[in-house]
């Protein structure tokens, strides 16, 4: 399906205590570092080339989920959150909650995937409101001619692992210093 012919976005966003979701997937390695838990929701209008998620494109793929059913489900997951999708920025409203109870009542640590640039989340009044729950955001578009298997947590080297706290902190981009093999002393 196109991305013009999904629902508006707007639509979306008024369900505020919803998401629309694809699936959680428990014990995954690769949204992030350790074990972790994937929230995937439906609604992306990037379109990008070579997408490994094209069914996620839709906003009425998946099923409507309350925020209180995620909620449950992530209460006995391992390891720390991962919302990707779909782009979770598409729900922003619904999200930012999701995050802010992550937060206060699991005190799990969240990555978060958008197609968007981290410019660009920071400048629109809506998804602004999700930096302050979030960890690490993995930002911009899926570009195949920039694509690496060698990269870690992302497919295309346009993409970057932003250090969310530091970056709202500094007022500028930081990016996320993750070492896979560290040495302790
Ligand atoms: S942002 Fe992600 S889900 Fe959306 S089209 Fe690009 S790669 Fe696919």
């Amino acid at each position: 399906m196109r991305p013009q012919e999904c629902i508006p976005a707007s639509l979306i966003m008024e369900k505020k205590l919803t998401i629309q979701l694809m699936k959680i997937v428990a014990d995954t390695t690769v949204d992030g570092p350790g074990w972790r838990t994937s929230v995937y929701c439906a609604g992306c209008r990037h379109a990008c080339q070579g997408c490994h998620n094209p069914e996620t494109w839709p906003f009425t793929a998946g099923q409507c989920v309350s925020i209180d059913e995620i909620m449950e489900e992530l209460r006995y997951a391992e390891g720390d959150i991962t919302f990707s999708g779909g782009d979770p920025m598409y729900q922003p409203e619904a999200f930012t909650e999701l995050a802010r109870r992550i937060r206060e009542e699991l005190h799990k640590g969240i990555w978060c995937y958008t197609g968007f640039r981290y410019e660009q989340v920071a400048a629109d009044p809506m998804m602004s409101r999700m930096l302050p729950y979030l960890d690490v955001l993995v930002d911009g578009p899926f570009i195949e001619a920039k694509k690496s298997l060698d990269l870690l947590f992302r497919g295309s080297s346009n993409q970057r692992l932003i250090d969310v706290q530091k970056s709202l902190k500094a007022g500028k981009v930081v990016e996320f210093e993750y070492d896979p093999y560290p040495t302790f002393d």
